[in-house]
């Protein structure tokens, strides 16, 4: 799950990451009160859930109240990349010498917590790893000790630190870690982690996404905005499927998440092209299978529907009569195969039967017929 700049920063302050004084805006007054109050130069800031924010126009410095509030008049209601901007972080401004990239994130490669850094800070660092790889320094922490002071002390010399940062980005560093595996999170990122010339670091943005397995442990679901959120993917989530809307004709229904994407692999390798990635999950209920196709259908994009039910704790007929019922419901109808194996195979298939649905055996065959119906 992925949140705004402003709860990363409400998170991470409390682990000892410098951050600028900061609120939030909802209108152009209250932006201007913040800067009033701050009583210093502030950065106005848009809150979307993608980045880049600076390139688009979402990030303005203002001099004064009355430029806080133009400032969030402007970047307020703007659309970043398909999102609507309804709230402005206020920052106390910060003079930059320098900006360097700093972050903490799961490796699934090392299977280890790693810290990666560069002095090529400030711009995305997927472009600074296609263009200068080589910008970009690694550490692995230990999982059981963390990570150690001279580990950090390796990339401040390797990213060209100033010598005089050194004590305080060695805490920085160290609190980046700690509050990944606090939190639960995935990716912690600072970009830029700033110098200035009266010799401090700032943490000036942040990004964090959390596990959503590690949600019970926390309370993160006040942390989720609803708003900036698919509906559909919302709707999903409720019903304890995941889906991922792609941009393919052929919806899949499938469950397992690697089921899913090997079917979604095979609709590919017959020439078609996934609509989406769908797993309902083990065990699923009628109930499940119902909201999952009218999820897809929701979707006008969708010209076909394949499903792809492996029976071992799911069984098949509990999944045949989600479909029959979900058929009722839906007023859509497109062509639909079917391909059910395993627990209670044939009390699914005869319940299929009644339906118009067409019967497939292998995965190969399912994901050949669905293209083909697909495309008349
Ligand atoms: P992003 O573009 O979405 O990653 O948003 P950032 O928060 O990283 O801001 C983009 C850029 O704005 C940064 O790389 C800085 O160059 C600049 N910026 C952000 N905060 C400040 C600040 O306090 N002072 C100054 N001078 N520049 C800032
Ligand atoms: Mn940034």
């Amino acid at each position: 799950m992925n949140i705004h700049e402003y709860q990363a920063k409400e998170l991470l302050a409390p682990h000892g990451l410098p951050i600028p004084r900061f609120r939030v805006a909802a209108s152009p007054a209250e932006a201007r009160e913040i800067a009033a109050e701050f009583g210093q130069p502030v950065v106005v800031k848009a809150q979307v859930l993608v980045g880049g924010r600076g390139k688009a126009g979402g990030v303005k410095l203002a001099r004064s109240p009355q430029e806080a509030e133009a400032a969030a008049g402007q970047i307020l209601g703007m659309d970043i990349k398909g999102h609507t901007v309804r709230r402005v972080l206020v920052s106390e401004a910060v003079d930059i010498r320098r900006e360097y990239y700093l972050s903490a994130v799961v490796d699934r490669g090392s299977k280890r917590v790693i810290l990666m850094a560069s002095n090529e800070g400030g711009v995305e660092i997927e472009e600074v790893a296609r263009q200068h790889p080589e910008k970009i320094v690694r550490v692995e922490a230990d999982p059981f000790l963390g990570l150690f002071d001279y580990q950090a002390r390796e990339l401040a010399l390797a990213m060209d630190l100033p010598k005089s940062y050194l004590r305080d980005f060695t805490r920085v560093a160290r609190a980046l870690y700690q509050s990944l595996v606090e939190w639960d999170a995935s990716l912690v990122e600072i970009n830029p982690l700033v110098t200035t010339d009266k010799g401090a670091i700032w943490a000036l943005d942040a990004k964090m996404v959390l596990d959503d397995n590690a949600a019970w442990r926390h309370s993160f679901e006040q942390l989720r905005d609803l708003s900036a959120e698919d509906p559909f993917e919302r709707e999903a989530r409720e019903k304890g499927i995941s889906y991922v809307k792609l941009d393919g004709n052929i919806g899949c229904v499938v469950n397992g998440a690697g089921l899913a994407m090997a079917t979604m692999d095979v609709i590919k390798l017959k020439g078609g092209a996934p609509a989406n990635f769908l797993d309902i999950g083990g065990g699923a209920k009628a109930e499940t299978v119902a909201a999952a196709l009218a999820i897809i259908l929701s979707d006008v994009n969708v010209k076909a529907v394949l499903f792809n039910i492996f029976g071992g704790i799911t069984r098949c007929d509990e999944v045949a009569r989600g479909i029959v019922s979900a058929l009722g419901q839906v007023s859509r109808r497109v062509p639909m195969v079917v391909r059910l194996v395993g627990t209670n195979e044939e009390e699914g298939r005869e319940i299929l039967r009644q339906a118009e649905l067409i019967a497939a055996q292998s995965m190969d065959e399912a994901a050949a017929r669905v293209v083909e119906v697909s495309r008349q």
